[in-house]
């Protein structure tokens, strides 16, 4: 599993308790802080980090996340049209997603890249079986 710094952005491996490029001390932000990171780390500009706050997101599964992923793939729709990073944040809504996530991958998924149609797939079947077992 890997992490990004969140004052950087370089990417770290987990384990190591400095930054190897700014030297930032991973201790010392709260988890709650380093979501909150991330959740603003996939509108950087840099690919790489975008793409990486999208996994982490997917994998730490935090769930605030969902609407900031929504509007970050409806931009990517639109302008970049990336694959790579439509697909990470796919998966990462599969991990997190509600009702909304839903909706919106089903209503649009013709829209994605052919690349990216197997994994909405995955992801909608995945968030079908969390939103079965709610009791509302
Ligand atoms: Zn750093």
């Amino acid at each position: 599993m890997r992490y990004v710094c969140p004052n950087c952005f370089k990417v770290a491996d987990i384990g190591e308790k400095f930054c190897s490029n700014c030297g930032y001390d991973f201790e010392h932000i709260s988890n709650e802080k380093y979501a909150e990171k991330l959740i603003k780390a996939l509108r950087h500009p840099d690919y790489n980090v975008a793409y990486m706050a999208a996994k982490i997101i997917g994998e730490l599964k935090i769930k605030r996340a969902e609407k900031s992923l929504i509007e970050q793939l409806c931009k990517n729709l639109l302008n970049k049209k990336d694959p790579y990073l439509e697909q990470v944040m796919v998966f990462a809504l599969g991990e997190i997603g509600g009702e909304e996530a839903y909706k919106f991958l089903s209503e649009n998924k013709d829209k994605f890249s052919v690349l990216t149609r197997d994994v909405i797939a995955n992801s909608l079947e995945k968030i079908k079986n969390r939103m079965g077992r709610k009791c509302v």
